[in-house]
């Protein structure tokens, strides 16, 4: 178990895992290490090791919570609105 995680550190800093930047934006960047097959999501501090075929199970999730919140936050915007109007008949 520990040799394990000893060989994945050491796999994490040789010379032959090259790394290409896949995307980077405002929030942060992934990199994929083509020696380890690892995506790696790095925000701000944080860095994230994902498989690289996780990556679009990844995109689903972020894109259907985005989808989500925006629907939630109509849906509140819209009662707030009904709530004033309410308010308003008195
Ligand atoms: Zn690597």
């Amino acid at each position: 178990m520990e040799k394990n995680n000893q060989q994945e550190l050491a796999m994490n800093n040789e010379p032959s895992c090259s790394r290409v930047l896949l995307s980077k934006n405002e929030i942060g960047r992934i990199v994929f290490c083509e020696g380890c097959s690892v995506a790696e999501l790095e925000i701000g501090a944080i860095s994230l090791r994902i498989e690289g075929s996780a990556l679009n199970s990844l995109k689903m999730l972020l894109a259907d919570a985005a989808t989500r919140l925006t629907l939630y936050q109509q849906e509140q915007a819209v009662y707030s609105k009904q709530t004033a109007i309410n308010y308003n008949v008195h």
